[in-house]
């Protein structure tokens, strides 16, 4: 059985203040949950939310990473930086990342081999445009986004990857894929991972639905067989929300 990953990604939001307050009250209830729960604070919080977390069961992520260990590499964060922090998670190749930023399968690659090497679990996000969707491309470019982010990488560092399918027009919109339309694309992607790092491996591997996930519809994504949890982003900005959507899966 795969346990079940709740990472909340708070992108380019929330003062200071509001950072603590909301993780003071994720605090107060994270333990009454089975499932794992993450949540990805911009890198100026972290330190602060790190020392507020101490030994709980809430992990810490960073929501990208540099590929390289030190240097002139201005405004850039490294893998040794975050796990320093107590991240054990990094997302990588979200997006918008991808769409507003410029980032390559290339460098989401190389990226996930340094943060494997400091010990960060990558969660590697792919996902199809609205476009390359209605032109029947959603295979092609998931899968594309997939070897490409993943090349080299071996079934031992495998095991410590986590696959995040995020329908690009899904993403902060409120239009939410249908459980049969994102597990059609889980089970593809569990496919794929079988035939690259073997069926134990793929059995293994997490794979979260990204896209306007709310309480609403949570349980009946994360009842489909190939759909192991939900990376989150404007519903983790409020505990409600964020709570709201692990409660749902009790
Ligand atoms: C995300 O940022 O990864 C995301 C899925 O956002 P939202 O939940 O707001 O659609």
């Amino acid at each position: 059985m795969r346990p079940i990953l709740i990472a909340g990604n708070w992108k380019m939001n929330l003062s200071r203040q509001q950072a603590i307050g909301l993780v003071e009250e994720l605090l107060l209830q994270v333990d009454h949950f089975e499932a794992e729960v993450a949540i990805c604070p911009p890198y100026v919080y972290l330190d602060t939310i790190s020392q507020k977390i101490g030994h709980t069961s809430l992990a810490l992520g960073g929501q990208d990473v540099y590929f390289e260990n030190a240097g002139a590499f201005t405004g850039e964060i490294s893998c040794e930086m975050l796990a320093d922090l107590g991240c054990q998670y990094v997302i990588l190749g979200h997006s918008e990342r991808r769409h507003i930023l410029g980032e390559t399968n290339a460098i989401v690659n190389k990226k996930a081999f340094a943060a494997l090497e400091k010990g960060l679990k990558p969660i590697v996000c792919v996902g199809e445009t609205l476009k390359q969707r209605e032109e029947n491309q959603t295979t092609d470019i998931v899968l594309e986004q997939l070897y490409g982010s993943l090349a080299g990488i071996t079934e031992k560092q495998a095991e410590q990857i986590v696959i995040a399918y995020e329908p690009v027009w899904a993403i902060g919109t409120g239009k939410v894929a249908s459980p049969e339309q994102a597990e059609e694309v889980h089970a593809t992607i569990r496919q794929t991972l079988a035939t690259k790092f073997g069926k134990v491996t793929a059995q293994n591997i997490q794979i979260l639905y990204g896209g306007s996930v709310k309480p609403e519809n949570s349980k009946e994504l994360i009842e489909q067989e190939n759909i192991d949890g939900a990376l989150v982003g404007g519903a983790s900005l409020k505990a409600e929300t964020f709570l709201g959507i692990l409660d749902r899966l009790q």
